[in-house]
């Protein structure tokens, strides 16, 4: 069966890394993104270049109405569903609980809760035996957020990611009989755009001191577990949590 895929979020960073892998080993992709259109054409003409087969769609995850034409995009131009990488996400400038409002979290918990939560749906509608479909897999993008909690930081990027874990677990549940298999990565520290939305550009250096490792993560170590998880080298694992944080 042909291997077709949706990364959310695949025009930069883990998502673009994650992207170009599965192309290597034979997924036809799609790169989704949400305005950086540049960035996803780049990454889709470094796949075709490379012999490999995707197409960008541009797609804002927290709208339903969008969701429902990205796969349906997938559907015409690609063919059935088998994997989903659920790793769009955002963050916003580093502060405190006693200083965020409700039109930030509203922001973060629509973009980093509901959207995964409307693509896996469609992807769960594709791919369950229950609906007609034949199996598939599933990799949520959380992070060690979930665990760690970043006081001071973000604490409400970190509940949306604890909320992705809940997903992540409770879903593989309920669809495991359905030959879909749910599991989760938890990166931190991986060198990406994302720490400058946060405002400071050069998170990952000042904090990597502080890791086991003493050095940030690459996009690629993270794409590597992902695409691990959604191999059938990962047939008999699901609802379970790869930490990708450098040791903490
Ligand atoms: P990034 O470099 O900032 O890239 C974010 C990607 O998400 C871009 O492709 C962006 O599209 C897309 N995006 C944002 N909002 C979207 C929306 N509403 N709909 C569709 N696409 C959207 O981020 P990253 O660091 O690679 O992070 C990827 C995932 O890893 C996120 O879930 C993040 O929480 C998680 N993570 C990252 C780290 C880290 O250290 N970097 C650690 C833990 C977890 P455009 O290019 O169009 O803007």
């Amino acid at each position: 069966m042909k291997n077709v895929m949706v990364v959310t979020g695949g025009s930069r960073g883990i998502g673009a890394a994650t992207a170009r892998l599965a192309a290597s080993r034979g997924y036809a992709v799609c790169v989704n993104y949400l305005s950086n259109r540049e960035a996803a054409e780049a990454v889709v003409d470094e796949i075709e270049a490379s012999g490999g087969h995707a197409i960008a769609a541009a797609a804002d995850v927290s709208r339903e109405s969008d969701v429902d034409r990205l796969f349906k995009v997938v559907d015409a131009k690609l063919g059935t569903l088998t994997a989903l990488v659920n790793n769009a996400g955002i963050l916003e400038t580093q502060t405190r609980v006693d200083a965020i409002d409700a039109a930030r979290l509203n922001r973060i918990l629509t973009a980093n809760v509901i959207g995964p939560f409307l693509c896996a749906r469609e992807a769960v509608r594709r791919m369950s035996i229950h609906h007609g479909g034949h199996g598939g897999a599933i990799v949520n993008v959380s992070s060690a957020a979930s665990r760690l909690g970043s006081a001071g930081e973000y604490v409400d990027y970190a509940a949306s990611k604890g909320a992705i874990d809940t997903l992540t677990i409770g879903l593989s549940r309920e669809v495991a009989e359905e030959g879909i298999r749910v599991n989760a990565v938890r990166p931190a520290f991986i060198y990406t755009d994302m720490h400058a939305s946060g405002g400071e550009p050069g998170r990952v250096d000042r904090l990597k001191v502080s890791l086991p490792m003493k050095r940030g993560g690459h996009p690629e170590e993270v794409a590597n577990a992902i695409i691990w998880l959604l191999s059938d080298e990962a047939s008999y694992t699901t609802g379970t949590f790869i930490e990708l944080a450098g040791g903490k």
